[in-house]
């Protein structure tokens, strides 16, 4: 049969695939289809530069991800996502028309595709029916295949399984087959509590660990995964990987998502997002449609589906995108999970009857200068898991004093410049904490908004031992800080005494409250003490939430 332009010289591989199907781009359905972040991910800081090319390897990016992921600089190959990676490794490693990958099926559809573009067949050693990875018959199908199979594609957590491997297996495979790559996809490990295989790259010259940026860390729009692997591996794939595959832009967002002071922040998103994987399996499996939900480290659940037009028509209805399996995977479907709001309505979609609590009031706040880089988490309806670091041991605690006496949960991590002196950090942490809790406060998405008390600058009394701190708040939106008292010494700890009014100047600004505080004492360190818990305490009943009788304090902002 003779072809057309351009299959007439076209390479034949490429005619005969079936590209891979993914997404990509957003519509205005909520989106849990592609295993995405809900959030974004913190802002980008302009540096400028864009008229020179990058570096192929920019060093400063490739230093902070040898350090996220514990490995050497020259252990590590940036591409755009872990898409690229798998892409290159193709290209290096594979002749085509010759050599060939093995895969276990059913998993990521990315590695076949890639060794179809170039050429390659793909052996498979499918998973048994557990979804377990199957060690005995990935080991026979490598020694029946011979010389030209070059890589076997491992996924874990899998894809769209959510199992993770036994690490026996894949030690056990990079011992008996020292010729053969053995490849990790850990593009979900930050979900799971299995330790990643990252930290053997020393021990196995053929083994090659993949992670990315896109899942865990919010970036899948920014494209940024990595290869972990013995330096000789990386070398090669360097020499395929095209010249310039990190734009600026894209290295800045990493830069900035991943500054160190954002690392707590990280944690506590993935510590919801676990949460909530457990919730929505609890939940779904309460839905007529479902009939099994497998177990997952990941962050997705698959699903065994009944009655799937039904469901189809509700997800319709809610404008809910999962991912349908059912072509590949009879009566499979899998469902990433989102935000505790986002998953609210995939559930109802499921026809799981959704007990109505209004979504935490959460808020973060990212700032970086050249003498701070912070990051602030608050949550204003749930006081747990505070978590603070700004590096000075006194600020801390009154930090917690303040968080606990208000009631509020807060994860701060400041790396500030102590080493000139400790006011940029006390200023700018005051600051961003402001911002967070103007934000907490202030997300307007309904609810929250006029749900909270007022207390009118009542005057609140806080003993604390021969000290007594008198503070009376108005979160009325117009920033002003009274402070009458005088301290005996000039320092509590590490903590400069003036720097207790200049924080609850630096407060109330970002808040946008009215702070008035009478301290009166002998001793320091009391009555800073004081004037934290005074605030927290004065604090927690204007943070509260009052029922749902939203009307009530209406007008009150
Ligand atoms: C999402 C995903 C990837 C792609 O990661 P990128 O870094 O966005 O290219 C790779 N492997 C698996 C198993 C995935 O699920």
């Amino acid at each position: 049969m003779s072809k057309t332009w351009p299959d007439n010289i076209a390479r034949k591989a490429v005619l005969g695939f079936k590209p891979y199907s993914a997404r990509g781009g957003a519509t205005n359905a909520l989106h849990l289809d592609a295993n995405e972040s809900p959030w974004a991910p913190p802002p980008v800081t302009q540096t400028g530069g864009f008229n020179r090319y990058p570096e192929q390897q920019p060093a400063a990016l490739i230093a902070r991800l040898a350090d996220l992921y514990g490995v050497k600089p020259a252990q590590i190959m940036a591409g755009r996502g872990a898409d690229e990676a798998i892409e290159v490794l193709l290209r290096t490693f594979c002749e085509a028309g010759q050599d060939s990958i093995l895969t276990c099926p059913p998993t990521f559809g990315y590695f076949e595709t890639c060794a179809a573009i170039q050429g390659a067949q793909t052996l498979l050693a499918p998973l048994r029916a557990d979804f377990s990875y199957d060690g005995d018959l990935i080991a026979a199908e490598i020694r029946s295949a011979g010389r030209g199979l070059k890589i076997v594609f491992l996924c874990s957590p899998n894809n769209p399984t959510g199992h993770v491997i036994e690490p026996n297996i894949v030690t056990d495979l990079c011992q008996e087959f020292p010729e053969i790559l053995i490849v990790i996809d850990e593009a979900y490990a930050e979900f799971s509590s299995a330790d990643s295989f990252a930290c053997q790259i020393n021990q196995y010259p053929n083994l090659v660990v993949l992670r990315t940026l896109s899942k865990a860390y919010s970036l899948a729009g920014a494209r940024m995964g990595v290869a972990i692997a013995d330096p000789r591996v990386i070398n090669l794939m360097l020499k395929v990987l095209p010249p310039y595959p990190i734009a600026r832009p894209v290295e800045q967002a990493v830069m900035a998502a991943l500054t160190p002071a954002a690392m707590p922040v990280h944690e506590a998103r993935l510590k919801l997002w676990k949460s909530e994987r457990t919730r929505m399996a609890k939940a779904l499996s309460a839905s007529s449609y479902v009939t099994k939900i497998y177990p997952s480290e990941a962050n997705f659940l698959l699903l065994d589906i009944v009655e799937d037009e039904a469901l189809l028509r509700a997800l319709g209805k809610y404008q809910v995108k999962i991912r349908d399996f059912r072509q590949t995977l009879p009566g499979k479907m899998r469902v990433s999970i989102g935000s505790p709001q986002e998953n609210d309505i995939a559930l109802s979609a499921f026809g799981v009857e959704v007990k109505v609590v209004r979504p935490a009031r959460t808020a973060e706040a990212h700032r970086k200068t050249k003498e701070t880089d912070i990051a602030v988490r608050v949550n204003l309806d749930d006081a747990a898991g505070t978590k603070i670091d700004t590096g000075i041991g006194f600020y801390d605690h009154m930090l917690e004093a303040l968080a606990k006496h208000g009631g509020f949960g807060l994860v701060l991590s400041c790396q500030g410049d102590l080493e000139i002196d400790a006011h940029h950090t006390i200023e700018d942490c005051a600051l961003a904490l402001g911002t967070a809790l103007s934000r907490a406060l202030g997300d307007k998405a309904g609810a929250g908004r006029f749900g909270f008390t007022m207390p009118l600058l009542k005057p609140l009394l806080m003993p604390m031992d021969e000290t007594q701190a008198q503070v009376a708040i108005d979160l009325s939106g117009r920033p002003s800080m009274t402070f009458k008292g005088a301290f005996p010494t000039d320092h509590a700890g590490d903590f400069p005494a003036e720097m207790c009014p200049h924080f609850f100047e630096s407060l109330s600004q970002t808040l946008g409250a009215s702070i008035q505080i009478d301290v009166e004492g002998d001793n320091t360190h009391h009555m800073i003490e004081a004037c934290f818990k005074g605030v927290g305490r004065a604090l927690a009943p204007a943070f509260k939430r009052e029922g749902t009788d939203i009307a009530s304090t209406k007008g009150v902002l």
